[in-house]
């Protein structure tokens, strides 16, 4: 029997996440997502010279007829430009793509927002097919079909909703990635617990240990599980014109975090993502506490899980409060009386609340 687990995402949009080892060698799957005659592998420069010859050697075993190119963006998230858009789209042009061609996005959130705007844009709109190689790209970005590039004014200012056609995640592909990159995916799965599900809290409080280990099983089985719940979010709100807002539990805190200390060029020293996202669930999490709303225990026992998984619980030194309230003020979530935040009504209840008084905002950020 294959170990392969697929989670359907219903609603509008229609498509399959598979997911299990190994699954980028299995033809029959991989070709089976392709309608067209053209195929364009998106991928960047740490992904490409381990898995690009792959999937294209997988794919032409099946479909030896087929036209495939590579474009390849160096890594990075300074690489999610217009620039590169326009190259992609130029590649395409020079395969001489037509509408049933389609994209492959080989890599992480990067390549999957980039190669997915792309795809959106190409003839109005092409298929894409989802190949995430970072388990955040497995659990959060390849999921739900937005799409963006980022502009000097700030990240995912130009983009599209444009669902996939497929996700084929291989876990075994996540052997290769960077230990802090693994960390920072496991906070965003964290984060599906924190917002839908206490149970599953206490699932990856059992796995901590396998999970960091880079346990096969216990890897799938918290991928899985995460694409269910976003899966499920996104079929019923595909837009986010209500509670797919709570995916952003930890994030306003996160985002503030991250521009402060700046996207680009702040060195080693400087949150990622998921790390910044960890600390904001923290910061979440006190806040509800702050206005009455949930347990202080439920804090505690979040932090400890964060902890447990090596990501970081509170806020880097030298970021200060009022700048931090001050960026969360320009965040696109932001209204115009008082500040609206995902909060929880205990672990595993997640609740969107507006008009937080800016006064509780600073006494969680000053530690209070
Ligand atoms: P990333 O794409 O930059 O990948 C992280 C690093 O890991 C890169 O250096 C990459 O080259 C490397 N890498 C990737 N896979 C590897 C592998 N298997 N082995 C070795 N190295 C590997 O970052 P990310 O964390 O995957 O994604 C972040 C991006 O995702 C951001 O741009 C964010 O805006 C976007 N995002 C989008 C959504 C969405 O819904 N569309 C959701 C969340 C995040
Ligand atoms: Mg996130």
């Amino acid at each position: 029997m294959s170990p392969m687990r697929t989670v359907k995402v219903d609603g509008e949009a229609r498509y399959d996440i598979c997911i299990g080892p190994n699954l980028l060698g299995d033809s029959a799957l991989l070709s089976h997502a392709l309608r067209g005659r053209h195929a364009l592998i998106v991928s960047d420069g740490n992904v490409a010279p381990l898995y690009a010859d792959r999937v294209e050697a997988t794919l032409l075993a099946a479909r030896p007829t087929l036209s495939i190119a590579c474009f390849v963006i160096p890594p990075g998230e300074q690489e999610k430009t217009l620039a590169r858009f326009c190259q992609a789209l130029d590649a395409l042009a020079d395969l001489g793509a037509t509408r049933d061609a389609a994209v492959i996005a080989l890599g992480g959130g990067v390549v999957g927002d980039l190669a997915g705007f792309a795809a959106a844009c190409w003839m109005r709109g092409i298929d894409v097919v989802q190949l995430p190689t970072t388990l955040l790209a497995m659990v959060d970005s390849s999921v739900g079909g937005k799409t963006a590039v980022d502009l000097p004014a700030g990240k995912n200012l130009v983009g599209a909703f444009h669902p996939p056609r497929a996700v084929i995640a291989d876990t075994t592909t996540l052997r290769t990635l960077p230990e802090r990159e693994l960390r920072a995916g496991l906070a965003e799965v964290v984060k599906y617990g924190a917002i839908f599900d206490d149970e599953f809290l206490g699932w990856l409080e059992r796995h901590a240990d396998a999970l960091l280990a880079g346990d096969d099983a216990a890897l799938s089985e918290a991928i899985a599980r995460s694409c269910q719940y976003k899966a499920e979010v996104v079929s019923r709100d595909p837009y986010e014109h209500g509670e797919r807002a709570l995916l952003n539990f930890g994030h306003t805190f996160g985002h503030a975090i991250e521009a402060e200390q700046g996207y680009a060029g702040a060195g080693n020293q400087a949150l990622n993502h998921g790390e910044a996202v960890a600390v904001g669930m923290v910061l979440a999490a006190r806040l509800s506490a702050v206005l009455g709303l949930a347990p202080a225990s439920h804090t505690h026992r979040l932090q400890a899980l964060l902890q447990r998984l090596g990501l970081p619980t509170v806020i880097p030194a030298g970021l200060e409060p009022e700048a931090l309230l001050a960026r969360m003020r320009l965040d696109k979530k932001a209204e115009a009386h008082g500040l609206r935040f995902v909060l929880w009504e205990r672990a595993g209840l997640a609740k969107i609340v507006s008009g937080v008084p800016d006064d509780r905002v600073l006494d969680v950020l000053r530690g209070r």
